[in-house]
């Protein structure tokens, strides 16, 4: 027999919040600690539904049978609740598993003794239907001692499970109280609406509000988890990783008075946690206090000299604000970062002692080879002289020795030059001279110079230039030192082969050089190397050619003071490409002085 009765739209929003609760939660269902809770909102569910049906049946039979049914939920949900608190806090492990299969053992057991009545009458000794006031049929009648037991069993459950969501929210010192507390709100009001249910003393006496209660703290653990994102880290998590911090965190209040601090805090202000709520000056060393004292915000680096010698600190300050913007607190993080400033240290020392040496190798190469270059350009100037006395006598027999000495003179004049070269653009000791120069005139020069190291390996030279090109902005006599160099080396590892030089505007600021050859090219391997001074690529031809494996080296200097690039890119046996690019600019800039000494 079935009526209409307006209280079922009560546990019907009881089901429509949990079912909101669990939309709101389902997607951290991985958590250990989600499934319980989609779990008890489920349990929810099931009750307020059959709640909803035994409020509109108005036969005994029917009531005694969906009551039974909803009984199921009335053991899960307590349960369920536990088990919740004790993951959310992290205290899983305080109920081993035996304890939790007797604990579902005990409330089957009250399951099994609501749905068999009938036959021992302890749950409920007499069941009777009555009308009330209100229009409702309910089931009335005193209750048995089985019943007492299944109430308190449950009440044990939610007890202790509201236990541990107090003692969190209480251990959760700073961030996450608020959470806690709204969390423990939640969980008091079941507490509430089951109470005056089972007193008597509800305002709608005959309908049990407990499942619309649960729902609703459901609804408020999921908006209060969500706002927080607990789900993602809970707080007993996060207070692990704060108390296993290396770092230092100490929290103070709007009046300096410490409401945290972790292990690590305790380390350095040599205190234990029972400074908690004493102001910063009693628990705080006065170095501390005296840092502190008027940051609010920043980032500092902090020197204490202790018993155990000097430590430096990066010291964090940040201040903790309210939802509206008030300043609530300080929070501060100290961080030991003594053995890397002593690593920065000597990273620095070993820096400035690897520049003064590489200075005093300049200085001293450049003495030497002024010094060196000094007699050797007498002794070529010399033998110059009489070599030419020798053949204006007609001695021409007697010439081949000075031959001999004059090459190997100038191959050493030409080493120390480039040595002298590269030791003072490596002390930054060239000045460059720059102007505006005409690629054009430049490079016919260039080529002219070396037709003949072109003619005696059988080479063609070929020169491609853009019309209308924009000078450059260039020391034309450096530059002349770098294509010579260039187009030479071109020249020097190629035989019967083509040298061709490509000059044309690669973007709107900047000119191209390209010196390309059809020689014996350069491994991979090599060509990273290639620009470090006295590289030689250590093949034959090379070592035939002689050279010092300085001239790439003092191009690519030479063209980054002129504010442009050199690369070289290489195939063995197909050719080389070698690179330079340099600035358009309509304005020549000033001469730029980098020494006194000349060039
Ligand atoms: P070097 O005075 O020895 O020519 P460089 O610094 O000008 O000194 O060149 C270094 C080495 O790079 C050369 O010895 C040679 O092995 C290699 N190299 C330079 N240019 C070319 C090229 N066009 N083709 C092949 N190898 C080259």
């Amino acid at each position: 027999m079935w009526y209409f009765t307006p209280y079922i739209f009560l546990p019907l929003a009881a089901v429509l919040l949990a079912s909101g609760a669990m939309r709101l939660a389902w997607p951290y269902r991985q958590l250990s600690v989600v499934k319980v809770f989609l779990g008890m909102m489920f349990s929810i569910i099931w009750w307020s539904l059959w709640h909803a049906l035994e409020l509109s049946n108005a036969s005994i039979a029917g009531k005694v049978l969906l009551s039974n049914i909803q009984y199921m939920s009335v053991v899960s949900v307590p349960l369920l609740w536990l088990l919740f608190a004790l993951f959310y806090t992290d205290r899983a492990h305080l109920l081993p598993r035996s304890v939790v299969y007797s604990l579902i053992l005990l409330q089957s057991g009250f399951l099994i003794g609501a749905w068999t009545n009938g036959w021992h009458w302890l749950m409920w000794p007499t069941v009777e239907l009555t009308y009330t006031a209100g229009g409702l049929w309910v089931l009335t009648g005193p209750n048995g001692p089985l019943w007492y037991a299944s109430v308190l069993s449950a009440y044990a459950m939610v007890f202790a499970g509201t236990v541990l969501m107090i003692n969190q929210a209480i251990r959760s010192q700073s961030f996450y109280r608020s959470q806690v507390i709204s969390l423990v709100v939640g969980a008091l009001l079941p507490w509430a609406a089951s109470i005056l249910f089972v007193t008597g003393l509800s305002p709608i006496p005959f309908v049990d509000l407990t499942p619309v209660a649960f729902a609703l703290s459901g609804l408020a653990f999921t908006v209060a988890i969500q706002r927080y994102r607990a789900f993602d880290l809970l707080p007993a998590a996060r207070e692990m990783i704060v108390d296993q911090m290396p770092d230092a965190i100490i929290v103070l209040d709007m009046h300096d008075r410490i409401i945290d601090l972790n292990p690590a805090a305790q380390a350095i202000l040599s205190v234990t946690i029972d400074v908690l709520g004493q102001p910063l000056t009693h628990g705080a060393p006065r170095w501390l206090i005296e840092q502190v004292r008027d940051r609010y915000e920043g980032q500092f680096e902090v020197q204490h000299t202790g018993e155990t010698g000097a430590t430096t600190y990066d010291l964090r300050c940040t201040t903790l604000r309210n939802r509206d913007g008030r300043p609530m607190g300080r929070i501060f993080v100290l961080r030991d970062i003594t053995l890397f400033k002593q690593a920065a240290q000597a990273l620095q020392e070993a820096k400035e002692a690897a520049e003064a040496a590489s200075q005093a190798k300049s200085a001293f190469l450049s003495t030497m080879s002024h010094e060196l270059r000094t007699p050797l350009t007498a002794i070529l100037g010399y033998s110059e002289f009489l070599r030419e006395d020798l053949s204006n006598r007609g001695l021409h027999t007697q010439t081949s020795d000075l031959d001999r000495i004059i090459t190997a003179g100038r191959h050493l004049l030409t080493l120390i030059s480039d040595i002298l070269d590269y030791a003072r653009l490596e002390a930054n000791a060239v000045t460059i001279h720059p102007e505006p120069v005409h690629m054009s005139t430049l490079i016919h020069e260039v080529v002219m110079t070396l037709q003949g190291l072109a003619k005696q390996g059988q080479n063609t030279i070929t020169v491609t230039i853009e019309p209308d090109l924009p000078p450059v902005v260039a020391d034309p006599v450096r530059l002349r030192q770098v294509l010579l160099n260039l187009v030479g080396n071109a020249c020097k590892f190629t035989e019967q082969g083509e040298i061709r030089v490509h000059c044309y505007r690669s973007t709107i600021d900047e000119i191209q050089i390209d010196v390309s050859d059809t020689g014996i090219g350069i491994a991979a391997d090599q060509l990273q190397h290639l620009f470090k001074p006295f590289v030689q690529v250590d093949s034959g031809p090379t070592r035939r050619y002689g050279g010092t494996g300085l001239g790439l080296a003092i191009s690519q200097r030479l063209c980054q003071v002129m504010k442009g690039a050199i690369s070289a890119t290489s195939e063995p046996d197909r050719g080389s490409t070698f690179r330079v690019r340099l600035p358009i600019t309509s304005v020549p800039p000033a001469p730029r002085e980098v020494s006194q000494e000349e060039c």
